[in-house]
């Protein structure tokens, strides 16, 4: 019997992500293809972070007959779930294991192993002696030849890709049971749905430091593939999922995507599509895409209303479409081939701010832009980071919300125009960067985030992850879930309702709601507004409370007592 293992050491690309709770498509596709191949082949899938925690899990590698990793990350985060797997790691994990035929695919396999933000990636070579063949192109096209060629790796072309989108169909549905052997299944796993790859700016180059445009213009996934796979992982208890990975969900079939860098977007196909996906999994917990193009938003402000509009109406709420800003100087806008003027991402905002911002059922509003912006480019000066910020004070100043601001420092990548300067205008500009971070954090996200959240707001369904101390940290389901902090240490992996009490620049405390005020632990009285460590001993002591009157007798100040209330439960 034919067994193969898939080490996921996850990915993160610009357009995809892998990292627990996330799941990439790479090894639901790969196990696609080697079921279609062989459909009683026994394939045991581990996360890097199962590894790392079960050494014991090793010797399964070892008898495997192919070992395929998937490893990449190609643009800076931050992970609270996993984190992905070094090349040291990798050279350490594997030096060992001879028999198995060993296979590095995905980011880490075509660029290099990104490290961190400004940081120079670390090229392949550093792994090439532990693996037998490293896969340039699309794993489950070369890993399908492979085992039609009897494993005879000299003979196949490993940076074969496939030919069309739909050549992935029937991989996508046969590989989609292979989630359940996630340790994030069923319930804390979303899986990332590809609509389609290759950017439409690649006619003129594409942005100086994206590795997008290598894939040449857009090859859309026909809506029934997609729908086949969603309906597929539904069937096999998938609930949470995200249109994440292509470069921009509103211009899936556009039209003329091959002949023009702003194609014109197809609202009756996202239509098709989000109301497709609700009739093959009416019972989903979450609906969300990523990323989003300004420029095509500013430049086809109906068409995109309408998407807009189709997104709201079948998705769920909290969702984010990740504008790629990058900058908002003319300057490196024009020498990076940048796809958005700062007066185009504006429009864009605003109107994703009139379709998305009313607060949806789940206490975050509906839809909301995200901005991404890249530091390091060609041309910045010390006044790109002045034109950033006053751009991002007019957004505040105007009314608007947005969900996050990501702030990052380019990742140079082979093959990408930026990969020549290298990170010399990152070290540059190290001080302006972190001082600019500083300021952001300080006078804009807070606000916003103050603006989005006031204080009182009651989130549903937030997902308890890990603990500090006392503090219990937790998130929605979703793309970019906002941080929460819930004083008091509360059962892991369980979903708590919260009211808001306290903000961070970029997360929030909250209380869970109602808070039974008789059993409540006391870090998590102690965050109540108007509390503190004080009276949440007073309140301790003269517990348990009959009603009302007899808690808010027992404060100093019956005003904060009547404040309090709002927050908890008498039981
Ligand atoms: S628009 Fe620019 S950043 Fe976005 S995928 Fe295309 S090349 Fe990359």
């Amino acid at each position: 019997m034919l067994k193969v293992s898939i080490l996921d050491g996850y990915v993160d690309e610009p357009t995809c992500l892998g990292v627990p709770p996330y799941i990439s498509p790479y090894p639901r596709y790969v196990a696609g293809a080697i079921w279609n191949f062989d459909k009683s082949a026994r394939i045991f899938y581990l996360t890097i972070d199962q590894l790392r925690n079960d050494m014991t899990l090793l010797p399964v590698l070892s008898k495997s007959d192919m070992v395929i990793v998937i490893a990449g990350m190609s643009v800076p985060g931050r992970y609270l779930s996993g984190f992905p797997v070094s090349p040291g790691e990798l050279v350490s994990l594997l030096s060992d294991i001879y028999q198995p035929l060993k296979i590095l695919c995905g980011p880490a396999a075509r660029y290099g192993f990104g490290i961190s933000g400004g940081k120079k990636i670390r090229e392949t070579r550093f792994v090439e002696a532990v693996f037998d063949l490293i896969v340039k192109g699309d794993c489950e096209t070369v890993v399908s030849e492979i085992l039609n060629n009897k494993y005879d790796i000299e003979n196949v072309n490993s940076s074969q890709f496939r030919k069309h989108a739909s050549d992935i169909g029937g991989f996508a549905v046969k590989g989609s049971s292979i989630i359940k052997q996630h340790p994030f299944y069923p319930s804390r796993l979303i899986t990332e749905i590809e609509t389609y790859r290759g950017c439409p700016r690649s006619i003129v180059g594409g942005c100086s430091f994206c590795s997008e445009p290598s894939k040449g213009p857009p090859d859309f996934r026909p809506i029934k593939d997609i729908l086949a796979e969603i309906q597929a992982l539904y069937t096999n208890g998938v609930r949470h999922f995200r249109l994440g990975n292509q470069p921009c969900i509103f211009s899936y079939m556009s039209k003329h995507a091959d002949e023009s860098e702003f194609p014109q977007p197809n609202p009756d196909a996202l239509e098709k599509l989000f109301k497709g996906i609700r009739n093959v999994a009416p019972n989903l917990k979450t609906l969300h895409i990523d990323n989003a193009n300004p420029g095509i938003l500013a430049r086809y402000p109906n068409e995109c209303r309408r998407i807009a509009k189709t997104i709201v109406k079948y998705h769920t709420s909290g969702d984010v479409a990740a504008f790629g800003v990058e900058s908002t100087d003319p300057v490196v806008i024009k020498k990076n081939n940048l796809k958005a003027s700062a007066e185009e991402a504006y429009r864009a905002i605003k109107l994703l701010n009139d379709v998305g911002s009313a607060t949806g059922y789940n206490g975050m509003p509906e839809l909301l832009p995200g901005l991404n912006f890249v530091f390091g480019l060609e041309g910045e000066t010390k006044d790109t980071y002045d034109l950033d910020y006053d751009f991002l004070k007019k957004i505040l100043d105007d009314g608007m919300l947005l969900r996050r601001i990501n702030l990052r420092q380019i990742i140079p990548i082979p093959g990408t125009r930026m990969f020549k300067t290298g990170n010399k205008i990152i070290s540059k500009h190290k001080r302006e960067f972190k001082r600019f971070k500083k300021k952001v954090s300080e006078n804009i996200e807070f606000p916003l985030l103050k603006k989005m959240l006031p204080e009182g707001t009651v989130l549903k369904d937030v997902l308890t992850e890990t603990y500090k101390g006392k503090l219990t940290f937790g998130r929605q389901m979703g793309s970019y879930p906002l941080l929460v902090g819930i004083p008091g240490v509360h059962p892991l992996h369980t979903t708590l309702n919260v009211k808001v009490t306290d903000h961070g620049y970029r997360s929030i405390t909250a209380v869970p709601f109602p808070l039974y005020i008789n059993n409540a632990q006391r870090e998590t009285i102690e965050a109540l507004p108007g509390i503190g460590k004080k009276r949440a001993i007073r309140i301790l002591a003269n517990r348990p409370y009959k009603n009302k009157e007899h808690f808010i007798n027992s404060l100093d100040d019956p005003l904060i007592g009547d404040k309090i209330l709002e927050h908890i439960s008498i039981k």
